[in-house]
């Protein structure tokens, strides 16, 4: 986590901004057209929502449309305070919030008393995305267009990723990620590359990882590299190569994450 950081805009390009906090090293991104203001993901809970909301207001007056890259808590527990706002998402995205959000207070919990927070979260009932990702979409903010696409399988099996065309700027969601390990908690290790491939095609000129600091082309191409590394490893594990020891020796990361990634393989026994 970065030491000095103070949550503030910092602008990528004209009209397109990240939000960065210490919590979680988490970003959120906008892009402001000449009629819309488009959110990219929503914070933890309500309260951080307004936070948010009010920050936007800071930048713009414009209505928001809101974008969710995926169903994780930190992403979008703080959606009721855009509301009547559109809401994107992927179709499995609305069906893991259309639950009722026990998985993602569950999770919630567990980070705020990890943390020593001194309250626990309050269970909320999530926003249900009401506009769905099911091909790549082109939403039009006036004046400038963003592309909302799910490049497949990878951090979730529902990550969208935001793609500003006139600007380069990329939001990977946490299909990438600075600062520590890519988290494989709901992942789809032999899958995950070919997603970052998929994004790396559109040559962004800048990537905003959900978690971190934005990076360039060559840092999110080294990290599809690693990820890349560690699905062979998992195959050969899976074809009985490998053993999962060797795989964590192997691994470009930390033990922790590798046995992660080897538990989502459901090897057989
Ligand atoms: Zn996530």
């Amino acid at each position: 986590m970065t030491a000095h950081m103070t949550t503030q805009w910092i602008e990528l390009a004209d009209g397109v901004l990240v939000r960065r906090y210490a919590e979680l090293d988490f970003s959120v991104g906008l892009v402001i057209g000449e009629h819309t203001a488009l959110v990219i993901d929503t914070r933890s809970d309500p309260a951080q929502g307004a936070q948010l909301r009010a920050a936007v207001r800071e930048g713009t007056q414009h209505p928001c449309t809101v974008v969710l890259t995926h169903a994780h808590f930190d992403h979008c527990l703080g959606t009721a305070a855009f509301l009547p706002a559109p809401v994107w998402a992927h179709p499995r995205c609305r069906d893991d919030l259309a639950r009722g959000g026990a998985a993602q207070y569950a999770e919630a919990l567990a980070f705020s008393r990890a943390q020593r927070m001194p309250r626990d979260p309050e269970l909320v009932r999530p926003v249900v995305p009401d506009h769905l990702v099911t091909e790549p979409v082109e939403i039009d903010l006036g004046g400038r267009r963003v592309l909302l696409t799910h490049p497949g399988l990878g951090h979730t099996d529902h990550d969208i990723a935001v793609w500003s065309p006139d600007t380069g700027v990329l939001f990977a969601g946490d299909l990438l990620e600075q600062g520590a390990d890519p988290d494989f908690t709901d992942a789809y290790p032999l899958h995950w590359p070919a997603a970052v491939t998929e994004l790396l095609r559109l040559r962004p000129r800048i990537v905003v990882p959900g978690h971190g600091n934005p990076v360039d082309a060559t840092f999110a191409a080294a990290q599809r590299d690693d990820l890349a590394t560690l699905a062979n490893l998992c195959q050969a594990v899976l074809n009985g190569e490998l053993d999962p020891e060797d795989a964590v020796s192997a691994s470009p990361f930390s033990s922790s994450t590798t046995l992660t990634a080897l538990a989502r393989l459901h090897l057989p026994g």
